[in-house]
């Protein structure tokens, strides 16, 4: 019977989930979905000093979010690095015990100074296999470096194709720290091999790593799995996305209102695109049409503008309900901008299809309705210096208001009141409404404004406009 394909995720907890992770894991779960394989998350916790669990939590809850947890058959985890530490260092002794592996009392200034007087470079960069032969075992001050064997590594990249190493350009690498303790290299074998891993899907920056790593899966007995390194994800300035500059926090995109589905969408059109005319795509079909080897190998840009346009799309493609179920965090709780005895669903509900049309993030929602649910709207001095520099805007606002006094309180007449107006005055409606929207808003941009007028009733309407027509005589 053929193996069942294992494939993992092995993120460092040292901050918010990188988009790029996000990516990274994507891939191995869809993969692991194609093939009736076995998804494993494997959190590295092993370097202490960046370690937070706030940070493990942070990465298990956003793939959950994102659909990748046990709630699925597919998944397995999540299995903690730090918790297999003597395995990391069993296998490490055991290299050394046969071979090859050796121990090394050179310190990094040592290493320095033998390469700086040997005259030429050697041909091995850094470290020059001095202690090789001396036959040294541990103690204080000893690191276990692995014994590079002479000729070439080729990795078999489904991404890059084959990617050949010389071995003489990879210095005889530590595997065990001077502390004894194991490093990158060798902890990451140890577990992908102990969990049985038979696929490698992760960021191009670990190719570098990949003939050590391979070198040490054939040391250790084992077939090294099928390796895929993926391009990295560049801003605008085509520079790597960093934790430091650009926005990449999937927590921060999930706060503001991206949906799991764009996003899971957008992310996987960075260097792949399903086939069809539109990149926005159900997941299933990703799941039918994805394959490593037509991802491109060219790193590709996260555009965050292009993100929202598609969280605008599947924004959009909800029903009215599942729109208003997805907006609830942001109008009820601690999110809300509002008193919860000042908030009305059923009022909002009224109003949803028009913002659902308009909005591209769920945290712009209470800003466009806001004005719904307080006695006065708090105005905006910019839009309303904007909307009442002309000479017009009072005595048309003002007549419009005669107007609103006395017609049917309906959308559709409100705006024949206003359309009138328009008419007289020789003013478009989209310029006429503008002091309008500011009065009954405070606001100069917001969802289309009659309905949300019908919404607030004559009275306050009113209110609202004499409100502002007495501050413009002030
Ligand atoms: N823990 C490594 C990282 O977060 C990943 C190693 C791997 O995928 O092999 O960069």
């Amino acid at each position: 019977m053929a193996q069942t394909p294992r494939y993992r995720f092995a993120p460092s907890p040292t901050g918010y989930f990188h988009v790029g992770g996000a990516r990274t894991a994507l891939y191995n779960w869809i993969l692991a979905l194609q093939t009736s394989g076995v998804f494993v998350l494997r959190i590295e916790d092993t370097d202490d000093s960046r370690n937070n669990p706030q940070w493990t939590q942070g990465i298990i809850d956003a793939l959950a979010w994102l659909g990748i947890d046990g709630s699925d058959s597919h998944f397995e985890g999540p299995y903690f690095q730090s918790a297999n530490a003597a395995l990391h260092v069993a296998a490490a002794e055991k290299l050394f015990a046969q071979g090859k592996a050796y121990y090394c009392d050179l310190t990094t200034e040592d290493i320095q100074k033998r390469a700086k007087e040997s005259g030429k470079q050697s041909e091995r960069q850094g470290y020059d296999g001095y202690s090789r032969d001396r036959g040294l075992g541990p103690g204080p001050g000893h690191v276990l470096r692995f014994r590079v064997p002479q000729g070439k590594t080729v990795v078999k990249d489904q991404v890059r194709g084959e990617v050949e190493f010389d071995n003489s350009t990879i210095e005889d690498f530590v595997l065990l720290r001077s502390n004894g303790s194991p490093v990158f290299l060798i902890a990451n074998v140890v577990d992908d091999i102990n969990q049985g891993i038979t696929h490698v899907v992760r960021a191009e920056e670990h190719l570098p790593n990949a003939p050590k790593q391979q070198m040490i899966w054939d040391a250790l007995g084992s077939t090294p799995p099928s390796w895929a390194h993926v391009p990295v994800l560049v801003n605008e300035q085509r520079k790597k996305l960093s934790k430091r500059r650009d926005k990449v926090a999937v927590e921060q995109y999930r706060e503001e209102g991206i949906l799991a589905d764009a996003m899971k969408n957008y992310l996987m059109t960075l260097g792949w695109a399903p086939t069809g005319d539109t990149e926005i795509v159900p997941f299933q079909k990703i799941v039918d049409e994805f394959a490593l080897g037509s991802v491109n190998h060219s790193p590709a840009f996260f555009d965050i503008v292009k993100m929202q346009s598609f969280n605008a799309e599947y924004i959009r493609a909800m029903t009215v309900d599942e729109f208003i179920a997805a907006c609830e965090v942001w109008l009820t709780g601690e999110r809300a901008p509002w008193k919860q005895a000042d908030y009305d669903a059923k009022v909002f509900a009224e109003i949803a299809p028009l913002v659902q049309t308009r909005v591209q993030l769920l945290q712009d929602v209470p800003s466009m309705v806001d004005f719904l649910f307080c006695e006065m709207p708090a105005i905006d001095e910019a839009s309303y210096v904007k909307a009442f520099s002309a000479d017009w805007a009072g005595p048309t606002l003002l007549a419009i208001r005669e107007g609103f006094k006395n017609c049917e309180w309906k959308a559709d007449s409100l705006k024949a009141v206003v359309e009138k107006i328009g008419e007289e005055n020789s003013l478009k409606l989209g310029k006429l409404q503008a002091p309008l929207r500011v009065a009954v808003t405070g606001r100069s941009v917001g969802p289309p404004l009659f309905e949300p007028i019908e919404l607030l009733g004559r009275d306050a309407t009113i209110k609202r406009i004499d409100a502002v027509l007495a501050k413009k005589v002030s």
